[in-house]
């Protein structure tokens, strides 16, 4: 960090008087600075969505400039639907090296690429656009970064069945991912023709009808809640765990709250599970590399900055 208010890299307090010597004799205000000092090269990304103040991306990214010192900054960027286009372009107009894309504009964004990988073609959406060449690349991350906070778990994900429940645009990238593993793979959804459509779109993949989800536990070595069902103000996902063997693996891919019912519920039953903020983390590593040329670590003491902003404050 080169911020004038970090010495050998730690956070130094600083009174106004260190500063502007006008002030001397006046009250001399403490304060922290958390601002780095950009230079005119400074590498720039962000996130566009709408609304995106609850994004989390900001943090993280942020917590990674700090963490390796680099020249840059990563912003939110709230953008309505009708702007997307406009908002893009002027991203990279201006310079920008990418960004992220959330709700809602993961799909229209896919149609403004030039070049799409592999994985955001399959899913027909976007999260991370590279600008190179005055050109916009898109990618899907999710599904690599789901597969990614698995194997940090220590979870074969091609090591026995997986049923996923959802078939949203996370629900996609997951089962693609999935599929490319080797694993076997079975989706189910509340809206069938959702999960007949996924289906269509990925040969390989099983349905099992939404009446039986639970039954179908009894075969399966890993459960995943791709829905956003358990999310903080919305109902827990409806599934009984009672048939479920005991080498069960659940994974949730909501991380707010960190532990959902669905993951308290195994939990209390004995059965190992993934939280879903460890594949926020791993879906960012892309991303981050692209503009700011740094592959940085997924560590607990990331995990352990970003979920200090998801824990609700006690209550006096
Ligand atoms: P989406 O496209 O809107 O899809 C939502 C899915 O949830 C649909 O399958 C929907 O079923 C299902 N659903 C919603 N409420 C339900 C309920 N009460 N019971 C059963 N199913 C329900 O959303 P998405 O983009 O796929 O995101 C899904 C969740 O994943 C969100 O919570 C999002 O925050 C989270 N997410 C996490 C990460 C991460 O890095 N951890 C990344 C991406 C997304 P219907 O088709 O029947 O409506």
């Amino acid at each position: 960090m080169t911020g004038a208010g970090y010495v050998n890299g730690s956070e130094r307090i600083r009174s106004s008087a260190d500063t502007a010597p006008w002030l001397s004799g006046m009250r001399r205000v403490c304060f922290v600075s958390h601002m780095p000092t950009l230079s005119g090269r400074a590498r720039l990304a962000g996130i566009l969505g709408w609304p995106v103040a609850h994004s989390r991306s900001p943090r993280l990214h942020g917590f990674w400039l700090e963490r390796h010192r680099i020249d840059g900054a990563y912003v939110p960027l709230a953008v309505p639907p009708e702007q997307l286009g406009l908002g893009v372009r002027g991203l990279l107009a201006c310079g920008f090296r990418g960004c992220n894309v959330t709700l809602p504009h993961k799909e229209a964004a896919y149609a403004l690429c030039d070049t799409l990988t592999e994985s955001a073609r399959r899913v027909h959406a976007v999260n991370t656009l590279l600008f190179q060449d005055g050109r916009i690349h898109g990618n899907s991350t999710d599904g690599a970064g789901f597969i990614a906070n698995l194997r940090s778990h220590e979870v074969n994900p091609a090591a026995g069945p997986a049923l996923l429940i959802g078939a949203g645009g996370a629900a996609r990238d997951i089962a693609a991912a999935l599929l490319d593993e080797g694993a076997k793979v079975s989706v189910t959804n509340r809206t069938p023709e959702r999960a007949e459509a996924l289906a269509r779109l990925l040969p390989g993949l099983a349905l099992v009808a939404w009446s039986d989800r639970e039954a179908a536990l009894a075969d399966q070595a890993l459960l995943v809640n791709a829905t956003s069902a358990g999310m903080a103000d919305r109902p827990p996902l409806e599934i009984a765990l009672s048939r479920a063997p005991s080498s069960l693996v659940v994974a949730d891919i909501v991380y707010v709250p960190l532990v959902t019912p669905l993951l308290a519920a195994a939990r209390a039953q004995g059965l190992a599970t993934i939280g879903g903020l460890g594949m926020l983390l791993h879906q960012a590593v892309e991303g981050f590399a692209a503009w700011f040329g740094i592959v940085p670590a997924v560590d607990r003491e990331l995990f352990e900055f970003v979920a200090q902003d998801l824990v609700p404050p006690k209550a006096d």
